[in-house]
């Protein structure tokens, strides 16, 4: 039976759409039939169960992760001379949003062992920018990277303490449990991501905002819905065309019913990973009271060398890896100007992000990998330290 290996994938969306094969035909039949492609029921029903899935009062579905923080900025104002500090080690949406408002995004290091914001360098540049009085600390965007909930009761109170909007960019981490709570309510608005490799993904772009606040989703709503109000043809401020597909929300449907057991088959593959690996190359530190969603499974090599070896080592067995990411990004052509903006002098440094773009390899992660494929991951990485 088991003389054929399959390949083994980076992200697997074959295995789970065999799964619910019958029901996304039924259900996208039933959009096709009813005709009703925007704001058809199915986002309304999608919206109620993500609220609950991760007990906040409201989510409000947009057109991507990327216009989620974008629509949550512009329910704050958030525009020329704000400051808003968010980690130098994340995907580029994370910044570009604040750039595009007319904001200045303030790169903030991480920490080298669970690759999230290091809180002590955040303090020290909220400090900065504030004494230096040119721009205002308006917002701090945490990023729960690779699934792991960044330490949103430190961000949260110093936001308290400057008056500054938190936003949580768990686009990389819908599902992750913060000291028993799920994701979405640690911050003022949560931000996710339903791109087809996340934890919860569509088949296409989506996302979803989820909130607490009964005035933000009122707004987010607006503001996705070009800042239209009571009517369609009255427009109450600038918005945006930011609306999630009735299809993607139906596909959404489809796949909720699996999440839960998703999780755990990803938890579960993290452990026999964890199993074989620690002691012989660094993982992702996991902080108590922390719960990763496990969107990525990412080691952190001694240096470039090593991760180059181990990446011959994986493709000579034919596994796929990724590198997530391969540069800062306030080294990023697009936000060099922006970086010097910041400050009145030279930036402070960002060692940690430099250091880890050369080091992290992320490896298969998805809930359909076997303990055997995992260990074949393992013997190739293991093979070629
Ligand atoms: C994927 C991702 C986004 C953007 O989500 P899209 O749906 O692709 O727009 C934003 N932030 C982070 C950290 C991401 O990983």
């Amino acid at each position: 039976m088991t003389t054929t290996t399959r390949p083994i994938a980076l992200f697997d969306i074959q295995a789970q759409q065999s799964r619910i094969r019958a029901e996304l035909d039924r259900r996208i039949a039933a959009v096709l039939d009813s005709g009703r492609f925007i704001n058809g029921p199915e986002v309304a029903e999608l919206e109620e169960k993500l609220a609950a899935f991760a007990g906040v009062a409201h989510a409000v579905g947009v057109s991507s992760g990327t216009d989620a923080l974008q629509i949550a900025m512009m329910a704050e104002g958030i525009g020329p001379g704000d400051a808003v500090f968010l980690p130098a080690f994340t995907y580029t949406a994370t910044a570009e949003v604040p750039l595009v408002l007319g904001a200045t995004p303030i790169f903030v290091d991480v920490e080298a062992e669970t690759f999230n914001m290091d809180l002590a360098d955040l303090a020290r540049r909220v400090a900065q920018v504030a004494a230096e009085g040119r721009l205002k600390p308006r917002a701090v965007v945490g990023v729960d990277l690779f699934g792991l909930p960044a330490d949103w009761p430190a961000i949260r109170g110093l936001c308290a303490r400057y008056g500054m909007f938190a936003l949580d960019d768990a686009a990389q981490a819908f599902g992750a449990r913060l000291h028993g709570s799920r994701l979405g309510g640690h911050a003022e608005a949560t931000a996710l991501s339903f791109y087809p490799t996340k934890t919860l993904g569509c088949y296409g772009d989506g996302g979803a905002l989820l909130t607490n606040s009964a005035e933000r989703a009122a707004l987010y709503r607006s503001l996705r819905t070009h800042g239209e109000g009571g009517s369609r043809y009255e427009v109450l401020r600038t918005g945006m065309n930011g609306r999630l597909d009735t299809l993607q929300a139906a596909i959404l449907l489809c796949k909720l019913p699996l999440f839960e057991e998703e999780l755990s088959a990803r938890a579960r593959v993290a452990g026999w990973y964890a199993e074989r690996l620690s002691g012989q190359v660094a993982l992702q530190a996991q902080p108590a009271g922390a719960e990763s969603a496990w969107g990525l499974y990412t080691i952190r090599c001694a240096d470039a060398a090593e991760r180059a070896r181990v990446q011959e080592g994986l493709k000579a067995q034919g596994i796929p890896f990724g590198v997530y990411y391969p540069k800062p990004l306030h080294q990023q052509p697009a936000y060099a100007a922006a970086h010097a903006a910041g400050y009145a002098d030279a930036p402070p440094p960002l060692p940690v992000s430099e250091a880890l773009c050369h080091q992290v390899l992320s490896l298969p992660m998805h809930p359909y990998l076997t303990e055997g494929e995992v260990e074949r991951v393992c013997r190739a990485v293991i093979g070629a330290l």
